[in-house]
């Protein structure tokens, strides 16, 4: 074929596709322009998954008569002038696309009214050619309606999923705006269902009450108020928002949302640096929750990299990863950050659900945070104190599983397992670090048969092994000689033990993301902490808590799980109706 310049339809709908992937992107872009123009009420109203319909109306600055029709044109913009212009940029959008591209491949009714004038206009477009102009009474604002998205792109229609997907797709545009603007009131429909309602009152914990309910919010830390200016840094970050305890995880990676000057992104390093922040104490394959808007100047950051604008270019992009995950380490960090144990109390849950089932002991499950710093932390030492445990006072135990204590400002349930587990698991990366790992000869030396799967384990992780303190040596075919053991193995079966430990290691439980040595540690020190339904004396209590009172982290075991839960004396008193 020889070289011809396309027909401007087929153009237009090519670059269309660049912007409009399908029913969500027409929200988003719509959404994006009600925000420039200063809306303080955005209305969503979805069809069929925004294949039938896609309503947005706004009450922001609206757009003269005069423009309306430019507007439509490619490469139209009232946001942008010049090239220099994008290192200022404030607004969602600039490149003028948006409303050419979605114009030409659905059926457009723009109906728009600025405050000063007396009536709105409305305009027609089909397949992005105006077929109709005409004078409407309205409120000051903007109505974009959009119909029959795709009819003239077939490729694009096959494409579309189910109308649940679509408006499943939809609401998660929707929930990031409205947590990223939480001045701006959001109405979202889906087939006539009021599916979102956020109240914009400025508040983002009030957007996240709304969207994920108050069980969740209770396990939000917001993140603490910052000084932006960094000594030494070329860019000047703020970072705000709440992330989620670590007692808050999640499958996926998703439940991370970034915004960057409260334009939402993608972006893995960011993504990276939050999830690091909670090295150690969330269980190995689980991701935090966390909602981070992240501000800087404008020239810092290159948002035109997509036609969709979801990806972003840090100038620096080392001050900013530092920054956040500072941010959300401190938050972490935090004193007091065990929270409370929440008991059903009237004003927070509905009567109807008070069965005496559910309350009481129940309730502890709602425990709350923990946090601290990993071992292997060379910074932040100075706060690790104020995540210490106070003293504690052993009452006794509970069911053969917990141990009661009592603090200076509340009761504390322990759970001995995952107590001992911290405890072994803080003392084995100390002696590690130092070399110095108390082993037990055993005499005479046991022979082991191993199986061919526990064998190739012991191979691979041999060194590992013996510097925890195992001296093993082969003895021909699968059978091997256990001369030694770590301390705190010797006192059971230790060839059970180690059988044991190569077993959980083959299984492979725990990501090979995890440091080598630290995946066999934690395995080592699960199989020698104490197990539930174990009677302890007061004596053996008494040192299981002094020693977990020694612990960096004493919240969490070493597999992220907490090892307490708390009760304070206020909540108490309050439970008690004596405050
Ligand atoms: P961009 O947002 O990149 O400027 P769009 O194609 O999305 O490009 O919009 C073109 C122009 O139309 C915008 O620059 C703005 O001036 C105007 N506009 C679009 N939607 C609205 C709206 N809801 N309220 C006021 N003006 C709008
Ligand atoms: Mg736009």
């Amino acid at each position: 074929m020889p070289i011809q310049i396309l027909p401007p339809e087929v153009a237009a709908k090519i670059a269309a596709g660049e912007v409009v992937e399908r029913p969500a992107s027409v929200v988003k872009e719509l959404v994006e322009n009600a925000l420039d123009a200063g809306a303080r009420h955005i209305r969503i109203e979805v069809r069929e998954g925004g294949r039938r319909l896609i309503r947005i109306s706004d009450d922001g600055s609206g757009i003269a008569r005069a423009e309306l029709p430019l507007a439509f044109a490619r490469h139209a913009t009232s946001k942008l002038r010049a090239l220099e212009d994008l290192e200022r940029i404030r607004t969602l959008g600039f490149r003028g696309e948006a409303l050419a591209s979605i114009a030409a491949v659905s059926r457009v009714t723009m109906m728009s009214r600025p405050a000063d004038s007396p009536s709105g206009v409305m305009l027609q477009l089909e397949g992005g050619v105006q077929t109709r102009q005409s004078e409407v009474g309205m409120a000051p604002g903007t109505v974009v309606t959009v119909e029959n998205l795709f009819y003239n792109v077939p490729a694009r229609l096959k494409f579309l999923k189910a109308p649940a997907t679509e408006a499943g797709h939809i609401h998660r545009v929707v929930t990031r705006y409205a947590m990223a603007f939480p001045e701006v009131r959001f109405h979202l429909k889906l087939d006539g269902r009021d599916v979102l309602q956020t109240s914009g009152d400025g508040s983002l914990y009030n957007v996240l009450l709304e969207l994920f309910g108050p069980e969740t919010c209770r396990q939000l830390l917001a993140l603490p108020e910052q000084d932006i200016k960094e000594d030494g840094a070329s860019t000047q970050v703020g970072v705000s928002g709440y992330v989620g305890a670590p007692t808050l995880h999640h499958a996926q990676r998703e439940h991370i949302t970034l915004f960057v000057n409260r334009r939402w992104v993608q972006d893995r390093m960011l993504a990276a640096a939050i999830a690091q922040a909670y090295h150690t104490l969330l269980p190995a394959g689980r991701y935090p929750m966390a909602v981070i808007n992240v501000t800087l100047d404008p020239s810092e950051v290159d948002v035109n990299v997509h036609p969709t604008k979801n990806e972003v270019k840090f100038r620096d992009p080392h001050t900013v990863f530092r920054m956040v995950q500072q941010a959300v380490r401190q938050a972490l960090l935090e004193k007091d950050s065990i929270a409370a144990i929440t008991l059903r109390s009237e004003e927070r849950m509905p009567a109807r659900t008070s069965s005496p089932a559910e309350t009481g002991w129940h309730q502890l499950a709602h425990f709350g945070f923990e946090v601290q710093r990993t071992l292997d932390d060379t910074d932040g030492g100075q706060t690790a104190s104020q995540t210490r445990l106070p003293v504690l006072r052993v009452l006794g135990q509970l069911a053969l599983t917990y141990v009661i204590a009592e603090g200076p400002d509340g009761l504390y349930l322990i759970d001995q397992h995952a107590a001992h587990e911290r405890v072994l698991f803080e003392e084995m990366k100390r002696h590690c670090a130092a070399a110095a790992v108390p082993s037990q000869q055993l005499l005479p030396p046991l022979l082991l048969e191993l199986t061919p799967g526990q064998a190739a384990v012991l191979e691979a992780e041999r060194a590992t092994l013996s510097q925890l303190g195992f001296e093993i040596e082969p003895f021909g075919g699968y059978t091997y000689r256990l001369c030694a053991v770590p301390e705190m193995l010797a006192w059971g079966d230790p060839a059970m033990a180690l059988r044991d430990i190569l077993s959980e290691l083959a299984e492979g439980g725990i990501p090979p993301t995890r440091r080598a040595d630290e995946r066999v540690i934690t395995i080592v020190c699960k199989r020698a902490a104490i197990k539930a339904g174990q009677a302890l004396s007061l004596h053996e209590m008494q040192e299981l808590v002094r020693r977990l009172e020694q612990c960096q982290a004493p919240r969490t075991c070493p597999h992220g799980r907490p090892t307490m839960l708390y009760l304070s004396a206020a909540q108490l008193a309050r439970e008690f109706g004596r405050i």
